[in-house]
């Protein structure tokens, strides 16, 4: 089995990025990240983003409000953000804490700088096909790992398992654009065995460590692992049992190293996209 490594494609993303910069004239885009409380999670992807921002050649800033800040003021916050002509894009950490309303700030932010797609703007573009709108980062970042290794995906059995608004329905969608057959999977699924082992391109986005073993791959598929979790000894791992699935799968990404890397390139790329709207 072949490991797709998430590095390389990032390394790739890399060299588009500084294409589109160049027509930039010298101006650096900016990213606003924007946390609500200290949750690990958060503050080591946004750790991740801003390391890779840098190594990008990009700007990144965050913003952070106390996990008790009142809907209304975060509302306010927020909306000097989106404003704020200095910032080219923003990426907003979730879930936010439960006095914010997360449907109306979906609603407010800006979506010439929703670089993750929460917008409903951006959503109607994915679902459309319009490559002028922001898909969620990870969701673009599985399709980026299949081009980057030439993965053919048009005509190809693809089963998705997840179906959040944030990976698993863009994820179809993209998929669906490369004109791949695509099956959404999840909790309620009857046959979730035999759903995924038919499939060509198996992507796992169930938050759900280690679910998915040989039994749910077939001969031969491509298996992208999207899935962040720590197993039982604390350790990061995926919804794939990266071991076991080793003479089945034809290729896999591993995790960690694997479409996390390619996420925050993908945030990059999307910065930049956005600057260049921004300037037209
Ligand atoms: P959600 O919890 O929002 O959604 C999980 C989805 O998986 C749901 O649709 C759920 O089905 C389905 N599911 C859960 N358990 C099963 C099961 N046993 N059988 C079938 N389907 C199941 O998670 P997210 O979409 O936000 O994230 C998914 C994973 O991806 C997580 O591990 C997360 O950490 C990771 N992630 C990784 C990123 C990256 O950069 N690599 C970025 C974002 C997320 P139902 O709808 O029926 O409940």
């Amino acid at each position: 089995m072949i490991t797709l490594k998430g590095a390389e494609v990032s390394a790739r993303i890399k060299e588009q990025v500084a294409e589109d910069l160049k027509k930039l004239d010298g101006k650096i885009p900016a990213l606003a990240i924007v946390r609500v409380g200290e949750k690990p999670d958060d503050m080591s992807y946004e750790r991740g983003a801003k390391k890779k921002m840098d190594s990008f050649g990009l700007q990144a800033e965050s913003f952070v409000f106390p996990e008790d800040i009142s809907d209304e003021d975060f509302k306010a916050a927020f909306q000097k953000i989106c404003q704020d002509e200095k910032i080219t894009g923003i990426l907003l950490l979730k879930p936010l804490p439960e006095q914010i309303s997360e449907k109306d700030i979906d609603r407010m932010i800006d979506p010439k700088k929703d670089l993750d797609g929460i917008s409903p703007e951006n959503i109607a573009k994915v679902f459309a096909g319009d490559p002028t709108g922001f898909a969620p980062c990870t969701a673009e970042a599985v399709i980026e790992v299949l081009k980057a290794y030439d993965i053919p995906i048009a005509g190809k059995r693809a089963a998705v398992v997840g179906r959040s608004m944030i990976v698993g329905k863009p994820l179809s969608m993209l998929l669906l654009k490369e004109n791949a057959t695509v099956t959404v999977c999840h909790t309620r699924t009857a046959d979730l065995k035999g759903t995924c082992k038919n499939a060509e391109l198996l992507i796992a986005a169930a938050g759900k460590a280690k679910m998915l073993d040989e039994g749910y791959v077939g001969e031969g598929a491509v298996v992208i692992d999207v899935g962040i979790n720590v197993d039982e000894d604390g350790k990061l791992c995926g919804d794939v049992d990266f071991q076991s699935i080793q003479e089945r799968a034809s290729m896999a990404t591993p995790v960690p190293g694997g479409v996390g890397a390619v996420t925050t390139a993908v945030l990059a790329k999307h910065l930049v996209r956005a600057a260049l709207q921004q300037a037209e």
